[in-house]
């Protein structure tokens, strides 16, 4: 009887054993992988588009946005090979005043084809899946739940904000300088834009045309001022909360979705669309794209940009590009396949 009992509980026992340490292993593989997806992405339950190898790179990138920065006098492309699938993580680390709890700490997922200098800018493809609206954005209750800006775009001269994509809580550009001081005022401007902006300055000067500048680089404590006050007036009107936060932001962007906060635009001349009758806004029109600015906000495209015709306001996009947007007739988000 024993000889067979004795091997009978052995196999009882070892099989036993055998289960206990797969099931371990297999416990043990799940925190793993749930302690990961945690620690990467706290505010979310959506861990399906976060890869944890990639926070190594997309430091690498952000690195080399700050310092091609530094270099104020020739522009650069980021570099990178010829297609690259980075997962950025944008930190907010804002010495700004800010009440905007707007991207907390938004991953998203950004496929980037090598710059060309001189192709149309099919730069990026952002996942809708990857790129999550924030709807803690303090005027989400008028209908604004931005993205978060794509800073990693293979040319930095196409980022693209407006009402859909907002800069992180915070941002400040790399580096501001002022341009160039002629007949006016100077303003504050990224530095990489700065050096064309000046170019332009002093070509119109040479042609007796003074660009009057009004308003540079804006942080966004000033910009969410400004933003505010306007609703306030419209508010005094008599409109309703929503109603006046929308009429406000056909004519100033929500604080961190204005290119007036990433240092790429200057408002010239005056802000009223007369100003599009003055000999100032002729010579821009004949002559700003020979320096890589367009005029942002045209007439015929406010039903996409969502902004008025504001012929004051005009954004840096490089020489190529805002030629190739001129000779199109079409608005930045029309010529990035955004609109
Ligand atoms: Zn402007």
């Amino acid at each position: 009887m024993n000889r067979k009992i004795i091997p009978a509980a052995l196999a009882v026992i070892a099989a036993a054993a055998l289960i206990f340490c797969v099931r371990a292993v297999v416990t043990k593989g799940r925190q793993t992988i749930n302690t990961a997806e945690i620690s990467e992405n706290p505010q979310t339950d959506d861990t399906s588009v976060v890869t944890v190898t990639d926070v190594s790179q997309s430091l690498t990138e952000e690195s080399s946005l700050t310092e091609s920065a530094t270099d104020s006098a020739v522009p650069v492309t980021m570099p990178g090979p010829a297609s690259v699938t980075v997962s950025t993580r944008l930190d907010t680390t804002s010495s700004l005043p800010s009440t905007s709890k707007a991207p907390a700490s938004p991953v998203t997922s950004t496929t980037a084809a090598k710059p060309s200098s001189t192709a149309a800018p099919k730069t990026t493809s952002t996942t809708a899946a990857s790129t999550k609206a924030t709807s803690d954005y303090p005027y989400a209750y008028a209908g604004f739940n931005p993205r978060p800006a794509d800073l990693n775009v293979a040319d930095w001269r196409l980022i693209l904000v407006n009402r859909d994509y907002i800069l992180p809580d915070g941002y400040e550009p790399p580096e501001l300088v002022h341009s160039v001081k002629g007949d006016s005022d100077s303003k504050l401007l990224d530095s990489r834009v700065a050096p064309y902006y000046n170019e332009m300055y002093l070509a119109a000067q040479k042609d007796g045309i003074d660009l009057y500048t009004v308003s540079g680089c804006r942080s966004y404590a000033r910009q969410k001022t400004n933003f505010e006050n306007k609703i306030s007036t419209y508010r005094s009107n008599g409109m309703s909360k929503v109603e006046a936060t929308q009429k406000a932001a056909t004519i100033i962007l929500p604080p961190g979705t204005s290119e007036h906060n990433l240092g790429f635009a200057m408002d010239i001349g005056s802000l009223e669309q007369s100003f599009e009758n003055s000999k100032a806004f002729e010579w821009l029109s004949k002559h700003a794209a020979d320096y890589g600015f367009i005029l942002r906000y045209p007439k015929n495209k406010q039903d996409i940009t969502k902004i008025i015709y504001e012929p004051w306001h005009w954004r840096y996009v490089g020489v190529e590009h805002a030629k190739a947007i001129k000779a199109a007739g079409v608005c930045l988000e029309e010529y990035l396949g955004k609109a």
